[in-house]
């Protein structure tokens, strides 16, 4: 059952595509009781956020984003279950499920003949404990039949600075295999400049919220950094994706400081997979 539906139903508060709905205060045991029937049940949905090219404003792609719908807890953010699920190690059962799906929404839509758009999918620091993630990446693809260019990986700075050594082994043989390598959260961390001479990374997300606040403060503090990243990036050859885009006014600058992709509330939420689908399917048939 969609997030949508089960709003009408009345088990959870309404909003569109739960992306407005309050988080309920659900306690870390009950998160903990419920994660692995949930998993089984299907409780679990893959919604994607749309990737815009800044000029054409064309989708050039998508991010799975896992969403829980409980129907007795109700929605659940995973602002509030991502970090307990690192902590106890479901993350990694998880985030198979959601990879997986991707694979299987690409395979789809190849075998439907509609247009076929890359996914990046989120991967936990956590996920790189596991010895045989490179493994489950292949037989995945394998599986599907699906190119590694279309299934996207984007991990957090967080990652590289927990276990340097171990996580730019793992992402080189990734990227080697052909798997995109996208940094997530880029800036966000203590060590960004020092993780990009040692780190494969394909492209950049750089997340407008955390600029946010020193723009407030120090009139134009944010735009110079996100225009010094953007310009680092175009030196190494790096695309930039910027997320979080919420105002006409970070469009406009972004287009400004020539920034390639965004991503964010401005163009769209992300929604479940049928109406991404209809967005993508409107971008080509136009
Ligand atoms: P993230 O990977 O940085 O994902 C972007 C988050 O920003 C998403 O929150 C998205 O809904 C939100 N967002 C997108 N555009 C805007 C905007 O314009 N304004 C604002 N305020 N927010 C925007 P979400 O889906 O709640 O996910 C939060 C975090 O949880 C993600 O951050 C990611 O770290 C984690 N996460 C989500 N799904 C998965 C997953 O399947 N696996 C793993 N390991 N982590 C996930
Ligand atoms: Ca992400
Ligand atoms: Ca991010
Ligand atoms: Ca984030």
């Amino acid at each position: 059952m969609g997030l949508a539906k089960a709003a009408h139903n009345g088990v959870v508060a309404c909003g569109e595509y739960g992306e407005d709905m309050r988080d309920n205060i659900v306690n870390e045991q009950v998160i903990v009781n419920n994660m692995q029937s949930s998993l089984l049940r299907g409780e679990f949905l893959v919604y994607i956020q749309p990737k815009y090219e800044l000029m054409s404003e064309k989708i050039v792609g998508g991010e799975a984003l896992v969403r829980w719908l409980h129907p007795q807890l109700g929605f659940i953010s995973p602002s509030r279950f991502i970090p307990i699920f690192e902590k106890n190690g479901f993350i990694y059962q998880l985030d198979k499920y959601v990879w997986e799906r991707a694979c299987q929404i690409l395979r789809e839509d190849m075998d439907a003949g509609r247009p076929v758009l890359p996914i990046s999918v989120n991967v936990s620091r956590i996920d790189f404990y596991s010895p045989n993630i490179v493994q489950v990446f292949e037989q995945l693809i394998e599986k599907y039949d699906i190119p590694p260019r279309l299934l996207e990986l984007e991990l957090t700075e967080s990652a590289y600075v927990e276990n340097p050594q171990q996580i730019i082994e793992i992402t080189k043989e990734l990227q080697r295999k052909g798997f995109p390598i996208l940094m997530d959260d880029f800036g966000s961390g203590y060590s960004s400049l020092n993780m990009l001479k040692d780190m494969p990374v394909d492209i950049l997300k750089i997340d407008l919220q955390f600029l946010s606040d020193s723009d407030k403060e120090d009139n134009g503090r944010g735009g110079n950094i996100l225009n010094s990243v953007v310009r680092m990036a175009k030196w190494l050859h790096i695309p930039v994706i910027a997320e979080g885009v919420e105002k006409q006014q970070q469009v406009d600058f972004l287009r400004t400081i020539g920034c390639e992709c965004v991503q964010g509330y401005f163009f769209s939420k992300p929604v479940p997979l049928e109406v991404y689908r209809d967005l993508v399917g409107k971008g080509f048939s136009e």
